[in-house]
């Protein structure tokens, strides 16, 4: 969970060229023909040259359509509905899978992400984050980050009022995003879209198809329909990214004994990090990057030694190189000697022994990169993991697709102030520039972060031991790496 590095400057450049030259000669328009695009079951996509589905009926226009009801679509759902600007507008939200009863139960979820400060202020003005406390949210003073092959270790400090992030269940995100819906918005479950026609101007309007052959039209469609976005096949936008060979295996953890459990705790091993993360004084939440295989061998143990590889993991050190360690060693007095003030309240903490891991707790899943190319095109935005996908190694993959929702409303209620199409592209572009500087940067430094640490060669072991204890010492530079991961 470390926070990302802020190192975005070296690709704002490529950004700007991709957008001058899509947007130049008098504006290159992006589809030759409207787009028929049939998403399958599992979310994958094929292109058909079917002819158009039966023109809506009045009824069937929305203003808005949201694809997808995950945390990013129900977000976005719900500030569109708090919009004083947007209230007139009819918005609809599509989910595919069926609507869930849900009771805060005493068991934790395995899943469950950290909401940086960007989020809680975002949440804080829909009227949600007090809904989330009431419910349950683990406030994290303190982040640990350290590796197993040298003695180096970052920390970031925060405190009761400003805690670097919560730590809060997916579950009750959703349920708390879901119960605060403005009764004006349609939230329709079972609702799975076969098709989307876009067009290619805002002169006509985008048409969905629902699997059980209803159509529905709409001035502006939102894709918050996942990784593997119908939405974004339909707009044919390229999509640059990679599969990890690499699982994250999640699970709920019981501590030995009862703390004060508000310190997130990441340790990078040569397969990848192990992080856990505080939700009570005795439980906490294991997000485990690793290799397909020791995924799969970890998967395969009983609780008591899935446990104990755990302990292992997050206390036994690699063999370490003695040369390296007696640079890092002088390069650490040196630090404290040529900045003496810096070193005060750089404590290092051990972290807390597991007692077991909760039966039926354990999960994996696949881990990859990703992101279009474009976010927006005539009448249509995605946002959430439909533009991008990251390494949940620095826990910004949620927070980065709340932080499209609320980029995307000031948009959009800019469009309305300006008496503007809300699908108007030039409109939308504004979002995608404003996203895109934001979410590549941290992306880039993520992925960094990950090839960095992955490597056990003695010269990249001692740079970054180097790199990140001088960062540590460093009050201005880890200020700047916090104010980015958090928006
Ligand atoms: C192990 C792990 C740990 C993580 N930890 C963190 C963390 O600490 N912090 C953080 O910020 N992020 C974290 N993330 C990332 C985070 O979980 C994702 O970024 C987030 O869940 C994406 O939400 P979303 O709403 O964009 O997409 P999704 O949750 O994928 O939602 C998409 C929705 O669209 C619906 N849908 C899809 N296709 C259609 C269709 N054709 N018609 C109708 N509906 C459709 C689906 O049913 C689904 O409900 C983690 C991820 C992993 C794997």
């Amino acid at each position: 969970m470390l926070p990302s590095l802020g190192i975005g400057r070296l690709i704002k450049s490529s950004i700007r060229h991709v957008s001058r030259k899509r947007r130049g000669g008098g504006g290159v328009v992006l589809f030759s023909r409207c787009l028929c695009v049939r998403t399958g079951d599992n979310g994958s996509d094929a292109e058909s040259t079917t002819p158009p589905p039966p023109p809506p009926t009045a009824a069937d226009h929305y203003d808005v359509v949201i694809s997808g009801g995950g945390m990013v679509g129900f977000a976005m759902a719900s500030a569109l509905g708090k919009s004083a600007r947007l209230s007139d507008r009819r918005v609809l939200l599509l989910e595919g899978g069926a609507e869930r009863v849900w009771d805060l139960s005493p068991d934790y979820s395995n899943r469950v992400c950290a909401l940086n400060p960007t989020t809680q202020h975002l949440f804080t003005s829909l009227g949600v984050w007090q809904r989330i406390l009431d419910m349950r949210a683990q406030p994290v003073k303190r982040m640990q980050v350290w590796e197993a092959c040298s003695e180096a270790m970052i920390t970031f400090e925060g405190d009761e009022e400003r805690p670097v992030a919560h730590m809060v269940e997916n579950d009750v995100t959703l349920q708390a995003l879901k119960s605060l819906i403005p009764s004006h918005v349609q939230v329709e479950y079972n609702s799975r879209v076969s098709g989307y026609q876009l067009p290619q101007d805002t002169s006509s309007t985008v048409t969905i198809t629902l699997k059980n052959g209803r159509t529905i039209s709409t001035d502006l469609l939102i894709g918050a329909d996942g990784v593997r976005s119908g939405v974004r096949a339909a707009m044919g936008v390229q999509y640059l990214g990679w599969e990890y060979d690499q699982m994250g295996i999640v699970a709920t953890l019981e501590l030995s004994e009862p703390t004060d459990n508000t310190v997130a705790w990441q340790r990078f091993l040569p397969t990848g990090p192990v992080a856990l993360l505080p939700l009570s004084e005795d439980k906490s939440s294991l997000v485990w990057s690793t290799t397909k295989e020791t995924a799969q061998h970890l998967l395969s143990l009983s609780d008591e030694d899935f446990t104990d590889a755990l302990n292992r993991a997050i206390w036994d050190d690699k063999p370490r190189d003695a040369r390296l360690e007696s640079v890092h060693k002088g390069w650490l007095k040196l630090l404290e000697t040529v900045l003496p003030w810096t070193n005060e309240g750089v404590v290092r903490q051990l972290p807390p022994s597991v007692t077991r891991v909760m039966a039926s707790s354990r999960a994996s899943f696949p881990l990859g990169l990703g992101h279009a190319v474009h976010y927006v095109a005539p009448r249509v935005a995605l946002i959430g993991d439909a533009a991008h996908r990251i390494h949940p190694l620095a826990g910004q993959g949620v927070n980065l697709g709340f932080g499209d929702v609320a980029t995307l409303l000031e948009t959009l209620e800019k469009a309305v102030l300006l008496g503007a199409d809300i699908g108007d592209e030039r409109m939308l572009y504004e979002y995608e520039r404003g996203r895109q500087r934001h979410n590549v940067a941290t992306m880039t430094s993520v992925e960094a972060l990950y090839r960095l640490y992955t490597s056990e060669a003695p010269p990249l072991v001692l740079l970054r031991s180097l790199g990140l204890s001088a960062v540590n010492l460093i009050t201005p530079v880890k200020e700047r790496i916090m104010s980015h991961a958090n928006g």
